[in-house]
């Protein structure tokens, strides 16, 4: 799939739509999602244009990668969540429901989270 530019997410990282930024390096940018599906839910985005998972693995630099992944576990230990634990889902098109075509990776904690999928 063609990335599409004007997804959210590329709005949010130029600054067109606010987010609540949690932290960001030069190539990765933690927000709170703007509707939690737990009391902790965080996103975690490359600054580059790139649709999903798939997408992301195969074309990101080494420098990207490392710093999403580096990303997602400072978040976590910054929100409190590292102790008690956390999910960490990635939607990757159409039968997993993704609904911005912009790679990111949720971070989901605070509470019990329940079974991995819903039945
Ligand atoms: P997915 O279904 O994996 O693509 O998830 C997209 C996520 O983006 C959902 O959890 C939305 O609540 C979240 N979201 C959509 N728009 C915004 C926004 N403007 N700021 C923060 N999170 C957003």
């Amino acid at each position: 799939m063609a990335y599409d530019p004007d997804n959210v997410f590329a709005r949010i990282l130029r600054g067109e739509i606010p987010c609540k930024k949690i932290c960001e390096d030069t190539v990765t940018l933690a927000f709170h999602d703007i509707n939690p599906k737990a009391p902790t839910h965080a996103l975690v985005i490359p600054k580059g244009a790139y649709v999903d998972h798939n997408d992301f693995a195969a074309r990101a630099t080494d420098a990207e990668i490392a710093s999403l992944e580096r990303m997602v576990g400072k978040v976590a230990d910054m929100l409190g969540v590292s102790e008690g634990g956390y999910r960490l889902i990635s939607n990757c098109g159409g039968n997993a429901h993704q609904d911005v075509p912009h790679y990111h990776v949720h971070i989901l904690g605070g509470r019990a989270l329940g079974p991995m999928l819903a039945k």
